[in-house]
């Protein structure tokens, strides 16, 4: 039964939804991105707990996807994240997520896509998946945030050219990682770069990402974050 089911082509974006357990709708984002549990980040667990020597504190200590909203409403959207690092093992997942991604409207229109607003890569073989999807969506621009620095330099082979994997900083106010493209998270709101990420009295606040796509543009080296 499976295998017939496995066999099945994909002719809605609710059946394609239904098989990778449906997508994240962050609210600055012009896009719907997708999530995964904080619990299950490999490094970002490890991070949560750290500090420095200098008692700096890491970026995954204050992770945004362990408070606000996620904590309120944690007993409605923990499971679905679970659901959801489940479906990656579905075989048909690939398949599902070219075919969102080449149907679904907001995508359609505005060519981006954004991986991980909570959770990780859990793997070498689901980054491997993350790079066939984007293989497979030339005319889709995928932002890859990541912690997993181990994965993405020990990938085999070239990644495409409209995926961009950006290495974020281990430490709030600490240098960029040695990666083509990086984020840090900084505390100091003279060396933001992300306006959208800027306190929210701050005078050049900007209201969700609107025209901007630098996390998207590999030819911007590192993004700067406000650690709120
Ligand atoms: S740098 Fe630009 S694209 Fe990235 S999150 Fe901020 S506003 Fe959005």
């Amino acid at each position: 039964m499976e295998i017939v089911d496995n066999l099945k082509p994909i002719n809605t974006l609710k059946q394609a939804l239904d098989i990778v357990q449906g997508v994240s709708s962050p609210g600055k984002m012009p896009v719907p991105a997708y999530n995964l549990p904080i619990d299950k980040c490999r490094t970002g667990r490890k991070l949560r707990v750290m500090k420095d020597k200098k008692g700096r504190i890491t970026v995954c200590s204050n992770c945004y996807a362990g408070k606000g909203n996620y904590k309120r409403y944690e007993k409605n959207i923990l499971p679905a994240l679970y659901r959801r690092l489940e479906a990656i093992n579905n075989p048909r997942w690939v398949d599902a997520f070219v075919y969102i991604l080449t149907h679904q409207k907001q995508i359609l229109k505005h060519k981006v896509f954004r991986w991980h607003d909570s959770g990780d890569i859990q793997s070498p073989d689901h980054l491997d998946k993350i790079v066939q999807i984007a293989r497979r969506t030339p005319r889709i621009k995928h932002w890859l945030p990541t912690k997993e620095a181990r994965d993405i330099k020990n990938y085999p082979g070239p990644v495409p050219g409209n995926l961009v994997i950006r290495l974020s900083g281990t430490f709030v106010d600490g240098p960029p990682p040695d990666y083509i493209n990086t984020s840090v998270a900084t505390s100091d709101v003279d060396k933001v770069t992300c306006l959208a990420s800027l306190p929210k009295e701050h005078p050049k606040k900007q209201i969700g990402c609107q025209s901007c796509r630098e996390c998207w543009d590999a030819t911007v080296k590192n993004v700067a974050y406000f650690n709120h």
